[in-house]
């Protein structure tokens, strides 16, 4: 890639040409054999974009992504890297993410990926700046939230916004987890988030308390955010666990099949990031180089106590 012999890439690793195993063109269809066996090398606390990246390899992203020509005529030389790095997964050898960060930060300085990330605001960075075109049937691929809003102030009214002022996410709105003794449905917590108003500001007459609320559009898989630091201090994170029991509310209608998850063990204040990926119902574990493994429990309910779940992503067909 020409773009990259502009950025000081030449010391640093590369990412492995394409893998001999190529995934199937349908997430559904992926096998064990699929995995990124070998893991990914940690560098400078990289295991939260590592565990990323273990995440969109299980949701098959590669045949998603736009034509390299495409991107590089959107001048997405992010998207164009991270497909390299799709595509060569799943790798005969562990290799790092060293050359994706550079990438990005060179495309991104504004937004860096810098060590220690977390993935409540990483993921939703990278669902923003990802290219993910529409299907053919015009479907989008992640599930979206736009927004639609009426201003009381002016009478003003808007719809199908995929960006709006006073806006608290760039493309993942997150689910706040509240604190309770007992396991708190994914459903019940994204059937909050859609039936709760929220304030836009009105674009006609600058009143901050329009009245917002989310308009929602299956895409081919749902990704979902947890926040537990709802209250902005790390000390008072939100252990509550997530139950996988479905409910009647309108949430549950845009959560498939889940098939990945994006846990964090320790404390917010430092700790590792790992990944689960469902195959043939059951579930294998990433943990940066480490081999990839089977485990015996659900990742909603880990063995161990220190471990939250932060980032899901349920298969819609
Ligand atoms: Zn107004």
């Amino acid at each position: 890639m020409a773009h990259l012999t502009a950025i000081q890439t030449q010391n640093l690793l590369p990412i492995p040409n394409p893998s001999l195993i190529v995934p199937p063109q349908d997430a559904n269809h992926f096998a064990v054999y699929h995995l990124q066996t070998m893991g990914l090398i940690n560098l400078q606390n990289s295991c939260c974009l590592n565990s990323l990246t273990f995440f969109c390899h299980r949701m098959n992203l590669t045949n998603l992504l736009p034509t390299n020509n495409e991107m590089v005529q959107q001048n997405s030389y992010i998207s164009l890297c991270f497909s390299e790095v799709f595509r060569a997964l799943p790798s005969a050898a562990p290799f790092g993410l060293e050359i994706v960060i550079r990438v990005w930060n060179f495309n991104k300085p504004g937004q860096p990926i810098t060590p220690n990330e977390d993935i409540y605001g990483l993921s939703d960075l990278f669902f923003d700046t990802l290219l993910l075109p529409a299907q053919p049937n015009g479907d989008p691929v992640i599930t979206e939230f736009l927004a639609s809003y009426h201003c009381g102030g002016c009478g003003y009214q808007d719809q199908n916004l995929t960006h709006w002022i006073g806006m608290s996410h760039l493309k993942l709105p997150g689910l706040d987890v509240p604190r309770r003794p007992d396991p708190v449905p994914v459903g019940e917590l994204l059937t909050a988030l859609i039936t709760t108003p929220f304030n836009v500001q009105c674009m006609m007459c600058g009143n901050r308390q329009a009245i917002g609320s989310y308009q929602v559009r299956r895409g081919l898989f749902t990704v979902v955010r947890l926040n537990r630091l709802n209250v902005g201090d790390w000390r008072n994170q939100v252990l509550t666990r997530l139950d996988d029991t479905r409910t009647q509310g309108i949430g549950d209608q845009y959560l498939g099949t889940l098939i990945g998850v994006v846990s964090h063990q320790g404390n917010p204040q430092g700790g590792h990031y790992i990944a689960y990926s469902r195959v043939n119902n059951q579930w294998h574990l990433n943990s940066d180089a480490a081999h990839v493994r089977q485990v015996g429990y659900h990742p909603f309910n880990p063995t161990n106590q220190n471990e939250t779940v932060g980032l899901l992503v349920y298969k819609n067909n």
